[in-house]
C-alpha cells in the first residue's frame, strides 16, 4: 500500500506527506484553536479568524519541520550523499538516504544542521516580533502583555517559540535523534564505529524508557509514543549499522554457500516436495545442465492443490526473472537487494552457470563469525 503522497520537489528531493501527517494536521489546528494565549487562539472572538490562525499555525509548524529536514539534506548533499526523499510523518520529518555516511565529521555537521535551522528560524521570528514593537510600549509590557493582545503577532511569537523548542528537543542525546547522532559522531572519533553506535543506541534506549515511564506517570500519551519511536529507531539502526560495518570489504564469494541442492525444471511438484522435506530448505534454484532457469520456493508450492502436484511441473510455478549477483560483488549488495525486493536468497552466477547461493542465513552466520 502506498501510504505517502508526493507534493513536490525541493533541491531535487521529492517531498512526501505520509498518511499519519494528513490525519494529525487538523488535530494540531484544533489544538491551537482551543488553547489559551500564548499557545493558542481560543480568545479570538471571530471564529473564522480563530480557525484561520489555528490552521496557519499548524501548517507553519510543519513547514518548519520540513525546513529542519532540508537543513540535514543540504549538508548531506554537499558531502556527496544521495537523498531519495523527505517524508513528513506524525512526529516530523524523515530523510531517506541511500546510506548514512560513516564519516564522523560529516555526520556531526549533518546532525547539527537540522537544529541549527530551527534555532535560526526561532531567532529570526523573535527579532521580527521585537521590531514590530510600538514606540509607546515598554519591552517588558510588549513581551508579556502584547502576546495576549494581538493574535496576529502572537502567531509569529508562537512559531518562534516552537522552533526553539524543536531545536532543543532534537538535541536531546537520545539516538537516533539529532543530539544522539552528534554524540555518536563524537564517540566514533574515539572508538570503533560499531562500539560508538552501540553506546549511543544504549543511551537512546535508556532515554526512551525514562520518557515512557514519565509519560505513564504524567499521563502524557505523546511522551509514550515518542519514547516508543526512539526505542524502535535506536534498535533498528544499531542492528543495520552492525551488519554493514561488519560486512565492509567482504565479497559475495566469502559468504556464499557453494554446495547447493538444486532441482530441474522438468521435475513434478510432488518430487519437489519430497526434496523439500529431505533437505529442509525453503527455496531451490532450478537448473537444467547447470544453467540457471529460475527459483522455486515453498510459497510457490503452496499455490498448487495437492491433487495436481503429480502433473504440475517445477517450470510452471518457478520464478523466472531472477535477481542475481556475481562472486566479486560486495556482500553488502546482497542485503540491499534482499531488503528492497523482499526475497530470502540470491543466486550467484558466473555467466549462465550457478556457482553458489547467498541466503539471509548465510549473511547472519557470516556477521556472527566476523564479529
Ligand atoms: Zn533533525
Amino acid at each position: 500500500m502506498n501510504t505517502s503522497i508526493q507534493i513536490g520537489k525541493i533541491m531535487g528531493i521529492p517531498i512526501k506527506l505520509h498518511i499519519t501527517f494528513l490525519l494529525i494536521l487538523p488535530v494540531f489546528a484544533y489544538y491551537f484553536s482551543v488553547s489559551p494565549a500564548p499557545f493558542g487562539f481560543n480568545d479570538v472572538q471571530l471564529s473564522i479568524i480563530r480557525y484561520a490562525l489555528s490552521l496557519s499555525a499548524a501548517i507553519s509548524l510543519f513547514i518548519c519541520v520540513l525546513l529542519h529536514e532540508l537543513g540535514h539534506s543540504a549538508v548531506a548533499k554537499k558531502n556527496g550523499s544521495n537523498i531519495q526523499s523527505i517524508t513528513l510523518f506524525l512526529f516530523g520529518g524523515v530523510s531517506a538516504m541511500e546510506e548514512i555516511p560513516r564519516n564522523p565529521k560529516i555526520e556531526f555537521k549533518m546532525a547539527l544542521a537540522g537544529p541549527s535551522v530551527s534555532f535560526l528560524i526561532g531567532i529570526l521570528l523573535g527579532i521580527v516580533y521585537i521590531v514590530t514593537k510600538p514606540a509607546d510600549l515598554s519591552y517588558t509590557a510588549y513581551m508579556f502583555q502584547n502576546i495576549s493582545d494581538n493574535p496576529y503577532l502572537r502567531l509569529i511569537w508562537l512559531m518562534g517559540y516552537i522552533n526553539i523548542i524543536l531545536g532543543i528537543f532534537n538535541l536531546l542525546p537520545a539516538f537516533p535523534m539529532d543530539g544522539g547522532r552528534v554524540f555518536r559522531a563524537w564517540l566514533a572519533g574515539r572508538m570503533p564505529y560499531i562500539k560508538a553506535t552501540r553506546t549511543a543506541a544504549g543511551i537512546g534506549k535508556m532515554f526512551a524508557i525514562f520518557m515512557g515511564i514519565f509519560g505513564l506517570l504524567a499521563g502524557g500519551i505523546w511522551f509514550i509514543l515518542i519514547a516508543f519511536f526512539i526505542y524502535i529507531g535506536a534498535s533498528e539502526e544499531e542492528k543495520s549499522t552492525e551488519v554493514t560495518v561488519v560486512l565492509e570489504g567482504v565479497k559475495i564469494r566469502d559468504i556464499m554457500s557453494k554446495n547447493v541442492t538444486s532441482v530441474t525444471s522438468g521435475m513434478s511438484v510432488e518430487e519437489l516436495v519430497d526434496i523439500m522435506f529431505r533437505f529442509k530448505h525453503m527455496g531451490y534454484p532450478v537448473l537444467d545442465d547447470s544453467e540457471v532457469k529460475g527459483m522455486v520456493t515453498f510459497t510457490d508450492v503452496q499455490k498448487v492443490p495437492k491433487e495436481d502436484r503429480k502433473k504440475v511441473r517445477v517450470s510452471d510455478i518457478m520464478t523466472k526473472e531472477l535477481i542475481t549477483l556475481r562472486e566479486d560483488d560486495d556482500a553488502e549488495n546482497a542485503i540491499k537487494l534482499m531488503t528492497v525486493n523482499n526475497i530470502g536468497r540470491i543466486v550467484i552466477k558466473k555467466e549462465k552457470q550457478m556457482v553458489g547461493i547467498v541466503s539471509r542465513t548465510d549473511i547472519l552466520r557470516s556477521v556472527q563469525l566476523l564479529e
